[in-house]
């Protein structure tokens, strides 16, 4: 894709700090990072998210990549722990619609940064959902 900015990267067309790299897939330093160390897994292939990726073995890589990347980042910069992060569309905050996941190093006495606010929906509406989502 000509005009997606993480092809792009991908190509070295755009300047980008690799720290991972290989025959599917980079690890790069994210430039607006949410914590120190905050690293973006890509896959070489253009897919716009997770739903348009049908490789289960690439989606595996990715996960792999992630989680070796966390251990880096808890063992190179002290971090305490990690968030892999994964938006898909719009809605979800996702801003480049090439597929990628956030590896993002986490401090302890550090702000929380991936966090929401626990409802109460109750059975019912627990039960409703449960109807609608199952296989
Ligand atoms: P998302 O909101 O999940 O689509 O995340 C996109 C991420 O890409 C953001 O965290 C941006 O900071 C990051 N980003 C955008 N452009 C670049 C770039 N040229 N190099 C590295 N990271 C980038
Ligand atoms: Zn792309």
């Amino acid at each position: 894709m000509d005009n997606c900015i993480f092809c792009r990267i991908v190509k070295g067309e755009i300047p980008s700090l690799r720290v991972y790299e290989d025959e599917s897939c980079i690890a790069t330093l994210d430039i607006g990072p949410a914590e120190r160390g905050h690293v973006l897994i890509i896959p070489k292939e253009h897919y716009a998210d997770v739903t348009e990726c049908t490789d289960e073995a690439l989606l595996g890589k990715l996960m792999k990549t992630a989680a070796g990347i966390g251990a880096r980042q808890m063992e190179r910069l002290g971090a305490d722990g990690f968030n892999i992060v994964q938006n898909n569309k719009e809605a979800a905050g996702q801003t480049v619609r090439h597929l990628h996941i956030h590896v993002i190093p986490r401090y302890e006495n550090h702000p929380v940064i991936v966090a929401w606010d626990p409802k109460d929906p109750g059975q019912e509406e627990l039960r409703k959902v449960y109807e609608i989502l199952k296989d």
